[in-house]
């Protein structure tokens, strides 16, 4: 298997870096490739702008996506982003790994989706969910964070941490096709001892031996909606 890592993480010493460490380790371990694009350590730029393509369709004004698509179609990219994308259409497996930002991902990661996920590619027209450009792939979400475990869930107070990774578990890496597995998660981390980060990092290397296994989560499908994206009348139980 192919994998790509994308790592997200301000300080290279950070134990999101260990855990990124570990995926490598664990993963060639098994005999997979992997690739890492470590966000901070090549500077990325995640600002989404017209300096994006070298040349556009309308040069008076930005449609970013249209342009995207244009641009993969002509090669006109930004070098930095034809780049990553190489690496995702390469990968099987997509890690996106990072600490937990304002309920969200860091802005260096937001940028990463926004310029590398490119419309004509990853998604367009009706083509999402599991139709989605990057369907057949995996991903998997790692994340640190700060609080502790049950602070998340129903009726916990900031509830279940799978509404607080809506917008990449949904509306971005289930939307572009990819098959998304449970997310792994380490709680509390600044706040807990060595050797709980220790075990942290060893159930993570466990979880990674037994990807294969797992079953991903359930989303739409774009069979279960009309031409209309209305969704289709379920059938009742006296119907079946
Ligand atoms: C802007 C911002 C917004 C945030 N928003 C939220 C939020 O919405 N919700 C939330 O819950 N949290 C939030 N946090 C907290 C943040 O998610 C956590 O601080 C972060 O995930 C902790 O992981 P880290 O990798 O940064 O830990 P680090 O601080 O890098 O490491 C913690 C400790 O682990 C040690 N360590 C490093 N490597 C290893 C190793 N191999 N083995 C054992 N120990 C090791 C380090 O030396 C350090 O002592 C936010 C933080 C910031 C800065």
């Amino acid at each position: 298997m192919k994998v790509l890592i994308v790592h997200a993480h301000p300080e290279p010493k950070s134990f999101t870096a260990a855990l990124r460490d570990q995926a490598v380790a664990t993963l060639e371990a098994q005999g997979h490739e992997v690739q890492v694009s470590d966000l901070y350590a090549m500077n990325w730029n995640p600002v989404a702008s017209s300096n994006d393509f070298s040349s556009r369709e309308n040069p008076e004004y930005l449609v970013y996506a249209l342009e995207q698509r244009l641009g993969v179609k002509n090669q006109s990219l930004a070098a930095d982003i034809q780049s990553e994308l190489d690496k995702l259409l390469w990968a099987d497996l997509l890690i996106l790994n990072f600490p937990i930002f304002w309920f969200s991902a860091p802005a260096m990661l937001k940028g990463w989706i926004d310029r590398v996920l490119v419309s004509g590619v990853c998604y367009g027209g009706k083509r999402f969910y599991d139709q989605g450009g990057l369907s057949g792939k995996k991903a998997l979400v790692s994340v640190t964070l700060g609080g502790r475990e049950h602070m998340f869930g129903d009726g916990a107070i900031h509830g279940p941490l799978q509404d607080m990774l809506r917008p990449i578990l949904r509306g971005t890496l289930s939307y572009v096709g990819f098959d998304v597995l449970e997310p792994f998660v380490a709680w509390h981390v600044p706040y807990i001892s060595d050797e709980a980060r220790q075990a942290f990092l060893e159930d993570y290397r466990l979880r990674l031996e037994h990807l294969g296994d797992e079953q991903p989560l359930e989303f739409p499908r774009l069979s279960q909606f009309d031409e209309q994206l209305y969704p289709l009348r379920q059938p009742a139980a006296a119907d079946a």
